[in-house]
């Protein structure tokens, strides 16, 4: 399976902005890798540039050491040449062929012999767990077989890399939990690379081995799912992945020895660097606090009012108010608080996150002292 490697890439319409402007990123052979981002960032048209059936204005592409794409030097290898599959949100199988059909169809056209067809049609049908539904038609199956069937067809000719286009979104909810554990079990029986378009982070986070996180157009922050959250690149990613959201509190920042006075009109903390930071000329900063790392507790606690409590029986989303400060978190349990109630919220650990405040890039994380 090819390391697939983009370099420079840009995409401009005839109309509009740049809807990908110089990306550069290399997919390493096996990893399935997200293009993540809110609509409109461009992720859809950098996998039709990988796959081919999308033309970069400039830059260059390659699989292995393989050019498929060169503005310089005039290369564009042909989607048919690449040896992907293409997996799209509406993935329209031919409702007048049985599955058996419908998969074995494309490996007549590239002229496959007939017993090589029908053992690979088994097999991967035994993969996809659709061997029962094998002489159905496609109005036979319901949305989730349907889309197992539409799987089984791209990944039947053995394609070194399968790119996927919110595959799961026509699906239910619980639907499509099911699918994305089949994804994962499938990509790791394959080995294939996979490259999935979703705007879900919850599905990217769950799914990948590395999150491409974009923001019109330009690359924010390519990492495994938990260095995503963990350690965020820019308020934008930090605020894009987790949800409830993670609080961003605008803060003033001073150092104090090794550690950083923050100050607000309702808060007034220490902040301890993990790692020596220096800090914005402007003294602005804004402070990242995870909703699970606020918690209810009587030691390093601020008091804080409740705004709104939202249980759901494993966990409960809870909005307290610290001045104007409005805070959420989440307390795990089945626990409920009435609106108003007095109550204190503490920090404990190290994973809060400093961020400088006039250009949004990360500083560092650290502990906090009331
Ligand atoms: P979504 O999640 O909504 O599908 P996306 O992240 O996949 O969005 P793209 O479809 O890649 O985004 O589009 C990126 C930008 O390029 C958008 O501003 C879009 O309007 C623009 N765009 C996409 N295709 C074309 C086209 N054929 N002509 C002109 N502009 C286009």
């Amino acid at each position: 399976m090819p390391t697939i490697r983009l370099v420079n890439v840009t995409k401009q319409f005839s109309k509009g902005s740049k809807a990908v402007d110089q990306l550069n990123l290399t997919i390493e052979d096996g990893h399935f890798v997200s293009l993540l981002g809110p609509s409109g960032c461009g992720k859809t048209t950098t996998l039709r540039m990988i796959a081919g059936l999308e033309t970069p204005t400039d830059g260059e592409i390659y699989f292995d050491d393989t050019c498929v794409f060169s503005n310089e030097k005039g290369i564009n290898v042909s989607p048919d040449k690449r040896n992907v599959g293409f997996l799209f949100q509406n993935y329209a199988l031919w409702p007048h062929m049985t599955v058996r059909r419908n998969i074995a169809f494309g490996l007549e056209n590239m002229k496959w012999d007939k017993k090589k067809i029908e053992n690979r049609v088994a097999e991967i049908c035994k993969a996809m767990r659709i061997e029962e539904y094998i002489d159905r038609y496609p109005a036979e199956l319901s949305g989730g077989q349907q889309q197992r069937v539409a799987i089984a067809r791209t990944l039947a000719p053995n394609p070194r890399v399968l790119l996927m286009d919110e595959p799961l979104s026509n699906l239910d909810a619980k639907l499509r939990n099911d699918m994305r554990a089949e994804l994962k079990r499938l990509h790791k029986q394959t080995g294939a690379t996979f490259v999935y378009v979703t705007h879900d982070q919850l599905e990217a986070m769950t799914l990948s081995t590395r999150i491409c996180l974009m923001k019109l157009g330009i690359l924010q922050q390519y990492s495994s799912p938990l260095e995503l959250y963990g350690k965020p690149a820019n308020l934008f990613t930090a605020d894009f992945v987790g949800n409830p959201s993670i609080n961003l509190i605008p803060m003033d920042a001073q150092m104090a020895g090794d550690a950083v006075k923050l100050s607000s009109a309702d808060l007034q903390l220490t902040f301890r660097p993990n790692e020596p930071v220096a800090l914005p000329e402007s003294g602005k900063v804004v402070l990242g606090v995870r909703p699970e790392f606020l918690k209810q507790q009587d030691e390093n606690a601020v008091d804080a009012q409740v705004e709104s409590s939202l249980p759901s029986g494993m966990e409960t989303i809870l909005v307290t108010k610290v001045g104007a400060q409005r805070l959420t978190s989440v307390i795990f349990g089945d626990v409920d608080f009435k609106s108003g109630e007095n109550l204190k919220m503490g920090f404990s650990g190290n994973k809060y996150q400093l961020f400088n405040g006039d250009t949004g890039m990360r500083l560092t994380s650290g502990s906090l002292e009331v």
